[in-house]
C-alpha cells in the first residue's frame, strides 16, 4: 500500500502473491453445493412465499412444511445451518419431519461428495463419506445456534452452555428413527408445555384410531362423561369404530364436566389414561407424521390435483369421510355438515375433497393428498400415483 492512501493495482498483486494472504482466505462451501442442497429439499417441500415472492436467496431459503411448520436453510462459510420452526411449540415438532429433512440433506451431501471425489480421480468405494462432514444438533440460544455432536447428545438427556440448560430429546429428533411406530424406550412422554395445549380435531382422530371401542369407552367415562353420552353417540355413529371413538372424544371436548374447567387439555387425557392404566405414549403418537415419500411419483411440491383426479377418487376410497376430512385439514363440524347434506358415501367423499380444494389456509397439493391417503390407508393412493405416472 502507498503512504498516500491510494491503492495501486501492482500493490494489490504483490499483496495477493504473499504467502500469508493465501492463508487468510476463508474456506467456504461452494455455491454449486448450496444450490444442490436447496434444490433437493425444495423437491419435497415448496419454497415459502411472502407477498407473492419466494423466500429464496443466494445461499439461503425458507421452506414450507405446513401452515404451522417451516424450516430455513442457511449456507454460511463451511456450515449448513437448518432451523426448524413449529409455531405452537418446539415440544410438539413432529420427529418424522425433522428426520426427513436431515435425511434428505445428508443423502444429497453424500451424493455430491461421491461425485466430487470421482471427478478429481479418487475412488469413494473404500471411503466412508460420512467422515468428511460432521452433524451437530441443538437449539437457538440467545439468538444463535447452541449445538453439540450427535454422539454427545445421545449420551445425555440435557446439556448446559454458559447461558442456558438444554434438553437433548428434541434436538435428537433430527436423527429420529422414523421407521419405528412406537416411542423409543427412553421416551419421557409429552413435555409439560405440550400437555397444556388444547387437542385439535386431528389429534382426536389420531388418538381415537389407537383405541378399540371398549378402551375408548373406559377412557371417556374416566374423563367424566356419563353412560347416557355413550349410548347417544353410539346410536348415531355405532356403525364404524373410528368414527364412534372420535365422536366420543369430540363429545367430551365439547361437554362441560361438573367441577372441571371448560377448557380441555392434553393434561386431562394424560391423567385419564393413567387412571385406566393405559399407555400414555398414545399421546406422543398423535404428533407423528407420515413422511415416507419413496413411493411417490415425481410431482412438484406445489402441483395442485386436477378435477379429473378429484372427481374419480371417491370411487377408489372406502368409507373414510371423517378420517380423510380431518387429516386434510377440515373441522369435524364441517364434515358433520357434509354428512347431513349428502347421504351417499361417494357424495360425502366428493364434497370433502371439494371443500379441501377450496380451503384457504393451506394450498391443496398432490403431495398433501398422497400423504393423507397413505395415512388414512383406505385406498386411492395407487390410483393417484398411476394418474401422475401416466403424465
Ligand atoms: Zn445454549
Ligand atoms: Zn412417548
Amino acid at each position: 500500500m502507498t503512504n498516500t492512501g491510494r491503492i495501486n493495482k501492482r500493490d494489490l498483486l504483490k499483496l495477493w502473491q504473499q504467502k500469508q494472504v493465501h492463508q487468510h482466505i476463508k474456506r467456504t462451501i461452494p455455491s454449486s453445493l448450496a444450490f444442490k442442497l436447496i434444490g433437493a429439499v425444495s423437491g419435497i417441500w415448496p419454497i415459502k412465499e411472502e407477498n407473492g415472492r419466494p423466500l429464496l436467496y443466494h445461499s439461503a431459503a425458507v421452506l414450507y412444511v405446513d401452515s404451522k411448520t417451516e424450516f430455513r436453510i442457511i449456507i454460511e462459510d463451511t456450515r449448513v445451518i437448518v432451523y426448524l420452526t413449529h409455531k405452537p411449540s418446539k415440544f410438539t415438532i413432529s420427529p418424522d419431519i425433522a428426520a426427513s429433512i436431515q435425511e434428505c440433506l445428508t443423502f444429497t451431501l453424500n451424493d455430491v461428495l461421491k461425485f466430487y471425489l470421482t471427478t478429481i480421480g479418487k475412488s469413494h468405494k473404500d471411503k466412508d463419506i460420512s467422515n468428511l462432514f460432521q452433524i451437530e444438533v441443538g437449539e437457538v440460544c440467545d439468538r444463535s445456534p447452541c449445538v453439540i455432536s450427535i454422539s454427545e447428545a445421545k449420551e445425555t438427556s440435557r446439556w448446559s452452555c454458559s447461558r442456558n440448560h438444554h434438553l437433548t430429546k428434541y434436538p435428537l429428533f433430527w436423527v429420529f428413527d422414523k421407521t419405528k411406530e412406537e416411542c423409543p424406550p427412553d421416551c419421557t412422554g409429552l413435555h409439560s408445555d405440550a400437555l397444556t395445549m388444547l387437542p385439535s380435531d386431528k389429534h382426536l382422530v389420531r388418538l381415537a384410531s389407537q383405541f378399540d371401542i371398549d378402551s375408548c369407552k373406559q377412557l371417556i367415562l374416566q374423563l367424566g362423561l356419563q353412560e347416557i353420552h355413550w349410548k347417544n353417540v353410539n346410536h348415531s355413529y355405532g356403525h364404524d369404530a373410528l368414527t364412534l371413538n372420535t365422536m366420543m372424544l369430540y363429545t367430551w371436548m365439547n361437554t362441560k364436566i361438573k367441577g372441571q374447567s371448560t377448557t380441555k387439555s392434553f393434561n386431562n387425557l394424560h391423567a385419564g389414561l393413567k387412571a385406566i392404566d393405559a399407555d400414555t405414549h398414545v399421546l406422543c403418537k398423535v404428533f407423528r407424521e407420515y413422511t415416507d415419500f419413496s413411493e411417490f411419483p415425481k410431482v412438484g411440491p406445489e402441483d395442485v390435483p386436477n378435477d379429473e383426479v378429484l372427481n374419480n377418487l371417491p370411487q377408489k376410497l372406502g368409507n373414510c369421510a371423517l378420517h380423510l376430512g380431518v387429516e386434510l385439514g377440515l373441522s369435524i363440524n364441517s364434515i358433520e355438515q357434509t354428512k347431513t347434506d349428502h347421504q351417499k358415501m361417494y357424495d360425502q367423499t366428493a364434497d370433502i375433497l371439494r371443500k379441501w380444494k377450496n380451503l384457504t389456509e393451506e394450498k391443496p397439493t398432490v403431495f398433501k393428498l398422497m400423504v393423507v391417503l397413505e395415512r388414512v390407508h383406505l385406498g386411492g393412493f395407487q390410483f393417484v400415483k398411476d394418474m401422475y405416472l401416466r403424465k
